[in-house]
């Protein structure tokens, strides 16, 4: 509960508010007569409910309130989710995925999905949010009410439920299926993104409300589908996790929209770990996930000696887990197992493994794990030293953030990326949940620059394998990469072959 913000949840919960108007009620813009009335009038309960009632003027409208108490909600917005607790993608995922499912499978729920932060894949999220379909929202709620991991109902009204689980607050809303589209738009945002999609609206004289696009006076809406209101707009469907609201409606009216990377591009994982370091499968149970995966592919690459995982390799070990790799190349034929080792760059640029045992491996990932002590120059020196090295294929999460405790390294990026094209280094977008590194924005900057980037699940447990990859290519596409940018779309032999070019040089 706590790690999930549950502190805050659970106080909105004694309360019995909806913790937004709570906050709106603490900011002191509104009385609690003022609140209620509402509340009731317009059935408003988050944050989002609100700003679609002001953008729309509603709020004067209603008996007991006027224009001065409608500015006073719009002042006060921007602060209401400014300290909403936030967790990890990954955490949010892992809790909410389940639900999300299940809800899906109810009797009359035509389709649900997340919204919000979540649906584009930001790394940290503050709601966790579904719009579902449904004509009779009632039954479907009566339904979710009767999940055996529900602690309780948090608020219900006759179109959302607010529930708290054992482990989040988890909002459903509950469209009938000829409106649900365009909650569905409105609610996963972000607001820059949508406010662009309105002005594009209105230049063509239209209006997009949260309800909708409404062509003429009178005419009918459009909102049962996001696909419906972006073709009236003479847009393809633009992907939630470019969602932004900076140059992707430009994009797409100019028909230059990337074809973003997707999970079925992926021909195998480049980067996980086994019970030889800090993993806590065996190399064994590795590759048999990453079988049932599909992947042609995968590398093992466990921690070098002077990591700072709780455990590592040694080069007796590296050896040992050659001699079980050659064993399970037999073994599982159908998938082909690289020998790799993820390599911490020594404080003075070295690597903590000998040539001589990096040159038997298949590939070399390096690493800094360091949390801080030096400068950012210093810091670039040691990657610019790595990527030198012949025998280099991939620094994994280059920023080495640690979400949500540790900000990424202030470095120079335009220089590691421009020494990465140099040197044929490849960079790692790292799907871990603490790392999401390289992240969207860097990634986008490091594929423009020419750089190749991986995508891996630097995975420590073979269940998670599906999940960290997914959670990278959301990352990727956060970072507008496609298909032809990631190493591991191609073929294994291409990829040997670029190893084998490096060395060679
Ligand atoms: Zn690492
Ligand atoms: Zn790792």
């Amino acid at each position: 509960m706590y790690e999930a913000g549950g502190w805050v949840l659970l106080e909105s919960a004694i309360a019995d508010l909806p913790v937004d108007l709570r906050w709106l009620f603490e900011s002191g813009a509104v009385t609690i007569e003022q609140l209620a009335a509402l509340h009731g009038a317009l059935g408003v309960t988050t944050a989002a409910d609100l700003r679609a009632v002001v953008r729309r003027e509603a709020v004067r409208k209603v008996p007991g309130l006027d224009v001065a108490v409608e500015s006073a909600i719009a002042a006060a917005l921007p602060t209401l989710r400014a300290s909403v607790p936030r967790v990890p993608l990954g955490r949010a995922i892992a809790i909410a995925s389940p639900f999300l499912s299940r809800l899906r499978e109810l009797p009359g729920v035509e389709w649900a999905e997340f919204t919000g932060g979540v649906r584009r894949g930001e790394d940290m999220v503050g709601d966790i949010e579904l719009v579902a379909a449904a004509h009779d929202a009632a039954s479907v709620f009566d339904a979710l009410l009767e999940l055996p991991d529900l602690t309780r109902c948090l608020h219900r009204g006759p179109r959302r439920l607010y529930l708290l689980t054992d482990r989040a607050q988890i909002g459903i809303r509950c469209q009938s299926p000829d409106a649900a589209g365009a909650a569905l738009l409105y609610l996963t945002g972000t607001e820059a993104h949508f406010d662009g999609l309105r002005s594009l609206a209105s230049s063509r004289g239209w209006a997009l409300e949260p309800e909708g696009l409404t062509r003429e006076a009178g005419s009918q809406r459009l909102s049962e589908s996001e696909g419906q209101i972006y073709s009236a707009l003479d847009l393809p469907i633009i992907p939630p996790e470019i969602r932004n609201g900076d140059d992707e409606i430009a994009a797409a009216q100019q028909g230059t929209l990337p074809a973003l990377i997707a999970r079925t591009d992926i021909r195998g994982d480049l980067h996980m770990h086994t019970d030889f370091s800090d993993g806590r499968d065996t190399v064994e149970a590795m590759v048999e996930a990453c079988v049932s995966l599909g992947y042609e592919y995968l590398a093992i690459t466990d921690h070098s000696p002077h990591s700072s995982s709780s455990r590592n390799l040694s080069a007796d070990s590296v050896k040992r887990q050659a001699e079980d790799i050659a064993r399970l190349r037999e073994r599982y034929p159908q998938i082909v197992i690289l020998h790799g080792c993820e390599v911490d760059i020594l404080p003075d640029g070295r690597l903590d493994f000998s040539d001589r045992v990096l040159e038997r491996l298949d590939i070399v990932l390096v690493s800094l794990h360091d949390g801080a002590g030096h400068s950012p120059e210093h810091l670039l020196r040691r990657y610019l030293d790595a990527m030198r090295h012949p025998l280099v294929t991939l620094i994994t999460h280059p920023t080495n953030r640690l979400l949500p405790y540790r900000a990424g390294y202030d470095l120079d990026y335009d220089r590691l990326f421009a020494a990465a094209v140099e040197t044929r280094t490849v960079l790692e977008i790292d799907g871990a949940p603490a790392h999401l590194d390289l992240h969207g924005a860097l990634a986008r900057r490091a594929v423009n620059a020419g750089a190749t980037v991986a995508v891996d699940s630097d995975c420590h447990r073979a269940e998670m394998l599906q999940l960290q990859m997914q959670l990278g290519i959301t990352t990727a596409r956060r970072g507008w990469v496609q298909p032809r940018h990631v190493l591991n779309t191609k073929p294994v032999d291409e990829i040997r072959a670029l190893i084998a070019a490096k060395r060679a040089r």
